[in-house]
């Protein structure tokens, strides 16, 4: 799953910055950008392999990648479509699943496919595990 380039981030963007204020932004940020794995080199100083979404979110735009939620809270206002936790080793097989061998389609599926699929959050995040006593 290859993220946009900033360019077609920035040409796919919604107008308008994502967040009311700094705080709004580093909630979300917190909650989601420093524990994925599309962010991952910044967190060891690679400032030049950054996630190209947050720079679209900084030059005030909103990334057409982040989805807003309906009653939203405070770090929890979109969901990135490119989200995957940096522990999470995702589904274990390829997506899209591929036709069994020697066996043709029903139908194309192109149409049917979007450019990316979203991993389910399957890591345990921090507070949780402190929360259930498992650290
Ligand atoms: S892919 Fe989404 S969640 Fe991950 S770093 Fe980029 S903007 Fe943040």
């Amino acid at each position: 799953m290859t993220l946009p380039t900033c360019e077609q981030a920035l040409a796919s963007a919604r107008e308008g910055s994502p967040f009311s204020n700094g705080t709004e932004g580093y909630a979300w940020m917190e909650n989601n950008c420093e524990r994925c794995v599309h962010d991952a080199a910044t967190r060891r100083d690679d400032w030049a392999n950054g996630c190209p979404l947050i720079l679209v979110a900084l030059l005030g735009k909103t990334p057409a990648e982040w989805l807003r939620k309906d009653h939203a809270h405070m770090g929890d206002q979109y969901t990135c479509i490119y989200f995957r936790d940096e522990d999470d080793g995702g589904p274990g097989e390829p997506t899209p699943i591929p036709d069994p061998p020697g066996q043709e389609g029903l139908f194309p599926r192109d149409e049917f496919e979007r450019p990316c699929l979203m991993f389910a959050d399957t890591a345990p995040r921090l507070a949780e595990r402190e929360t259930a006593g498992a650290l």
